[in-house]
């Protein structure tokens, strides 16, 4: 059986949308992975097919009801971790990519408006998920964004081409800068040690690359990278 992906939605017509094209398109074609969309609004039950309503304790917008949402995961609920794309979540990162590729597969819960009931998201255990610090309209996006980092982990969706073993948050470093053909382009060469065809100076001088971009642009990730168990012995 293939890793499978259930989309629980409003708007099932935004599906696949981007995840039907290049890496992820070919993937699905080749049945590495499927996808199911459920419109959340089949779930409904009353005449008005009405699945959301306004807030207790006032405030603008309205929110999704949880009997509604309840039924939409109970139509799919199968065992695979069910997460809930949200602002409020934990920060989505490549750590939960490969978990969640190394599952079965995953049941994405899209809100809308100002958000779901917070019961249904705690009876039903679901994982708060958010894709950074923005907000989006709707889950749709974020459910897109998850699915396209998982995916392209899946055994035999990159080909070497592609190969995910350096690149960048792998190691908790970000990766090294990327250069090819002309060696000189508008005046500006590409560094010497890349064209020197001395695999371990190239590998050196990538380390120290990935090393001095992350300490510059993400203190957050380097500060990790330099507690332990990456930190070298005596390291300053
Ligand atoms: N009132 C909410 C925002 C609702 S946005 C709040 O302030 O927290 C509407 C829907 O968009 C959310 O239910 C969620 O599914 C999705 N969404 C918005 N921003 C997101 C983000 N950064 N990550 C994941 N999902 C997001």
């Amino acid at each position: 059986m293939s890793w499978h992906a259930s989309i629980l939605t409003l708007f099932p017509e935004m599906f696949p949308g981007p995840l039907g094209s290049s890496l992820a398109g070919r993937a699905l074609e080749r049945a590495i992975w499927s996808l199911d969309v459920r419109n959340i609004r089949d779930s409904a039950t009353d005449r008005h097919r009405s699945v959301d309503d306004t807030p207790f304790g006032g405030g603008a917008g309205m929110v999704l009801r949880p009997d509604v949402v309840d039924a939409a995961i109970g139509a799919v609920a199968d065992g695979r971790p069910l997460v809930c794309l949200t602002p409020r979540g934990r920060r989505f990162t490549q750590a939960d990519a490969s978990r969640f590729a190394a599952g079965p597969g995953v049941i994405l819960l899209c809100g809308r408006y100002e958000g779901i009931d917070q019961r249904v998201i705690e009876a039903r255990c679901a994982e708060e998920l958010s894709i950074g610090d923005y907000v989006l309209s709707g889950g749709e996006l974020a459910a897109m964004v998850l699915l396209d980092a998982v995916v392209r982990l899946l055994p035999g969706v990159m080909g070497a081409a592609e190969s995910a073993t350096e690149e960048s948050f792998s190691a908790d470093l970000l990766e090294y800068p990327h250069y090819t053909r002309p060696a000189e382009w508008q005046g500006r060469r590409v560094p010497d040690v890349l064209l020197s065809g001395h695999h371990a100076a190239v590998s050196a001088w990538r380390q120290a690359e990935a090393e001095r971009t992350t300490r510059e642009r993400r203190p957050d990730l380097w500060a990790a990278y330099r507690s332990p168990p990456h930190a070298a012995p005596g390291a300053p």
